[in-house]
């Protein structure tokens, strides 16, 4: 081993890698030449802990070119941050901050004083905080304001999020028992009416974000709601799921209603997401009536769903962006990618097309072709956005493919920055929309000299 060790292939290799990691890699390499019983080879040795050293040097999260045509995509991270919000992190990483210290009086502070400000300015509400993420915040809320308590919600809102979000379970457990009102098509207000009682805590109105009922439907406009609970003296409160800040029409986008409306429609608390529409870091915002907020933070839940200073700085960050609304679907790249017109995509496909066609020759056929982008997380799913793209197919046409579709997948995960497309007859398409930026295109033609055979 000492021998092995000394020759100027590992050498290098330890004042790349450092020596302990090395020594463990040439070991590994030597136990499994012993057990092969070949003749010993230097190079393919050198090489084998070469290989070893690179697959261990590699991160376990890394970045991936998201082409699947979903831009809030909850496996491969959601929303992409915005350099300002980059750069708020990185600062308050690189030392110490005024956290929870109030420069002013120096004194002790609330860490959500950072951010309070900024989403009472944007959705109209009296007080506000955050959490982790929003089914924290849903959690939380309900276990503050209605433990051991009943409350009432529509069996059309009952709903399911992607990861084992589920209405129903997240009442048990925040201690709350849920009381189903109407049915799964039609709720009226003399449904909800029946549903008051003495132990009614608290009543939930969820956003059906991933889902719609169509046909003969009727649900509770929010403004009677809210009346009947404050006539009960019951907080009305509103899970509202993506919760965009801004009114999404003005840039052609389906609509999706805002926290600032449910606010002026009499919802007490309104909970939502950071890393959705809004475009941020994951989190849980909670915005409503003061006294109610007041209440929420003082539950004992709230410390252990408090969120960190690296969250707060990027949330404060981008949550400024949206003081210049002019300026927004520019600098906020969740909106920038989810406006990025036809028209672009198509003509950054076919400037894509020839690198992509090349690194392929005649393994595959590639082709600029139109798709349908979804905004994804659950936001608007009946909706989708005119997008292009390329697709890869079989030079045997898609009937014949077999399992080309999963190899071309496999062998393009398998590129130094992977890339993660969608199959779809028998093709492997991919979706420009999140492909934006000059920086980004260009290290993305970088590396399909890279790509291995199809296997
Ligand atoms: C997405 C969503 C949640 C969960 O939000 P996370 O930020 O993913 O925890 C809860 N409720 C609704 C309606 C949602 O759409």
């Amino acid at each position: 081993m000492d021998r092995l060790l000394e020759r100027p292939a590992l050498r290098a290799l330890q004042a790349t890698h450092g020596r302990q990691p090395a020594l463990q890699a040439a070991r590994a390499a030597l136990d499994a030449w012993r057990e092969s019983r070949s003749p010993f080879d230097p190079e393919a040795f050198d090489l084998t802990v070469d290989r070893s050293l690179r697959a261990q040097a590699q991160a376990a999260l890394r970045p991936v070119f998201n082409l699947t045509g979903t831009v809030l995509h909850t496996n491969l991270g959601r929303a992409v941050m915005a350099p300002e919000a980059i750069e708020a992190v990185m600062s308050v990483m690189q030392g110490f901050s005024n956290l929870e210290f109030d420069l002013g009086r120096g004194a002790r502070g609330d860490r959500d004083d950072h951010i309070e400000g900024l989403l009472r300015e944007f959705t109209g509400a009296e007080a506000a905080t955050a959490v982790n993420n929003n089914a924290a915040a849903v959690m939380l809320v309900l276990s503050a304001l209605a433990e051991k308590k009943e409350v009432p919600v529509s069996r059309g809102e009952l709903v399911e999020i992607g990861g084992a979000f589920r209405i129903p379970d997240i009442m048990r457990r925040a201690g709350c028992k849920l009381v189903e009102v109407g049915t799964t098509n039609r709720t009226h207000l003399r449904d909800f009416e029946e549903a008051f009682g003495p132990k009614t805590g608290l009543v939930m109105k969820v956003h059906t974000s991933n889902y719609q009922v169509q046909g003969f439907t009727a649900a509770v406009p929010p403004p009677e709601l809210a009346a009947l609970c404050h006539r009960h003296g019951v907080p009305f409160s509103e899970d509202l799921g993506a919760g965009t800040l801004v009114d999404l029409s003005q840039w052609g986008l389906p609509h999706e209603p805002t926290p600032a409306q449910s606010i002026a429609n009499g919802v007490d608390v309104v909970t939502f997401s950071g890393d959705k529409l809004l475009g941020g870091p994951q989190a849980g915002l909670i915005v409503g009536r003061k006294d109610l907020i007041a209440r929420i933070k003082k539950c004992p839940l709230k410390r252990s769903l408090r969120l960190d200073k690296m969250t707060i700085a990027a949330l404060e960050a981008t949550l400024r962006l949206y003081r210049d609304p002019d300026r927004l679907a520019q600098r906020l790249p969740a909106l920038r990618l989810l406006t990025r017109s036809q028209a672009e995509l198509k003509a950054q496909a076919q400037r894509l097309l020839p690198s992509v066609q090349a690194a392929f020759a005649d393994r595959a056929v590639v082709r600029v072709v139109e798709c349908r982008s979804q905004i994804g997380s659950g936001s608007l799913p009946v909706d989708r956005l005119d997008s292009a793209g390329l697709s890869i197919a079989s030079p045997t046409g898609a009937k014949r493919a077999g399992a080309f579709p999963e190899r071309v997948a496999r062998a393009l995960r398998e590129l130094p920055i992977p890339v993660i497309g969608r199959i779809e007859d028998g093709e492997v398409r991919l979706d420009l929309r999140c492909l934006d930026g000059v920086e980004m295109e260009q290290r993305f033609l970088q590396q399909w000299t890279q790509l291995r055979t199809l296997r």
